[in-house]
C-alpha cells in the first residue's frame, strides 16, 4: 500500500498564505509501506527512510488535478484511448470528448489511478492556520468545510483578507475603521443612525456580521445585517430591525444574506430622512440563530 503525506517544503510554502487566501503549490511525499520491515531496515536507510520504517520520495501536487478544470481528479476517473484523464464532471461537460487529443472514442475508468487516489493522504487545507489533522485527499473538501480551524473571510467582498476569527476583528477594526458590538443572541441593542457600518460579534460561536448603513443621507437610510459563508460557519440566523416608537419601519425574521452566495437576497430596512435623528440610539437590533 502506498500512503502520501504532505513534505516539509509544502508546509512551508502554506504557512506563507496565512493571513490570505493563495492556493498552496505543495509537493507531497510518497511512502512505500514495507511488508517486512526487520529484514529490509538496512535498505531503507539508504533509500531515506523515516522514523516508521517507510521509504519516502514526493510527487507534485499538481499531478493529483484535473487538467481540464485544475479541481481535484476525484473518482471516478475517465480516461480517452490514448491515456489522458479527466474528472466525472468534465467528463460530462465535454460530452466524451477528450480536451488533450479530442479523441472521440468513449473514455474509460482508469481504476488504477482512482485507487491511488483513494490512498492518497495529505494534510488539512488550513494547517497553516493550526489544523494538525491528516485527511484522505478525496475528502479534503468534506474536511476543509468542518474543519474548526478554516480561516474567516473578510466581510468585504472585495477585500481577500482571510484569518482566525481573533485577527479578522483586528483587521476590521484597523483596515476598515469599523466600530465592534458585541450582542448576545436573541437579546435586543440599540445604535444611533448615522453609522456607517459596524462589525457585529456573537463570541459564543465565534460569528460575526456587519450592520450596514448604505441609504443616501439626502434620502433616508437602508439598514441591513450581512454576513459570508465563511463566517457563518453553515449555521442559520434572522435578524429584526426596527425604529423605536416608529410602527410603520420594522423588518421582522429577516434572513441574515450571505455576501458571497449568489441566490441570497439581501432584504433592508428603509427609513426616511425625515424620521433620522442622529444622535438618537434608536435603531433597534435583534439577531438570533436558528436551531
Ligand atoms: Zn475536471
Ligand atoms: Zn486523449
Ligand atoms: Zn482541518
Ligand atoms: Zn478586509
Amino acid at each position: 500500500m502506498e500512503k502520501y503525506t504532505r513534505s516539509k517544503r509544502g508546509q512551508a510554502a502554506a504557512t506563507k498564505c496565512s493571513g490570505s487566501k493563495s492556493k498552496s503549490k505543495s509537493k507531497l511525499k510518497v511512502e512505500h509501506a514495507s511488508t517486512a520491515p526487520s529484514e529490509a531496515a538496512g535498505s531503507q536507510k539508504s533509500r531515506n527512510s523515516n522514523d516508521t520504517g517507510v521509504d519516502t520520495g514526493s510527487i507534485a501536487l499538481r499531478v493529483l488535478e484535473c487538467i481540464v478544470c485544475f479541481g481535484p481528479l476525484l473518482p471516478p476517473i475517465y480516461q480517452c484511448q490514448n491515456g489522458h484523464v479527466a474528472c466525472h464532471p468534465c467528463y460530462e461537460k465535454l460530452r466524451h470528448i477528450c480536451h488533450t487529443c479530442e479523441s472521440l472514442l468513449s473514455y474509460a475508468r482508469n481504476l488504477a489511478l482512482e485507487n491511488v487516489m483513494e490512498s492518497v493522504m495529505i494534510s488539512c487545507p488550513h494547517a497553516s492556520f493550526g489544523c494538525e489533522e491528516t485527511v484522505a485527499y478525496i475528502k479534503q473538501q468534506e474536511h476543509a468545510e468542518k474543519c474548526t480551524f478554516a480561516p474567516f473571510s473578510c466581510l468585504f467582498p472585495d477585500c481577500n483578507y482571510a484569518a482566525s476569527f481573533k485577527e479578522l476583528i483586528i483587521h476590521a477594526t484597523i483596515k476598515h475603521h469599523l466600530l465592534t458590538r458585541s450582542f448576545v443572541d436573541g437579546s435586543p441593542f440599540y445604535e444611533f443612525l448615522d453609522f456607517q457600518s459596524i462589525f457585529l460579534i456573537h463570541h459564543e460561536t465565534n460569528t460575526c456580521f456587519l450592520l450596514r448603513n448604505s441609504g443616501e443621507i439626502a434620502s433616508g437610510r437602508a439598514f441591513s445585517v450581512v454576513s459570508n459563508r465563511s463566517c457563518l460557519r453553515r449555521t442559520n440566523w434572522l435578524y429584526d430591525l426596527s425604529l423605536v416608537d416608529v410602527l410603520e419601519f420594522r423588518l421582522c425574521d429577516a434572513p441574515v444574506e450571505q455576501l458571497d452566495n449568489q441566490s441570497s437576497s439581501e432584504t433592508i430596512l428603509f427609513v426616511p430622512q425625515k424620521y433620522c435623528t442622529p444622535l438618537v440610539d434608536n435603531l433597534r437590533i435583534c439577531i438570533r440563530k436558528i436551531s
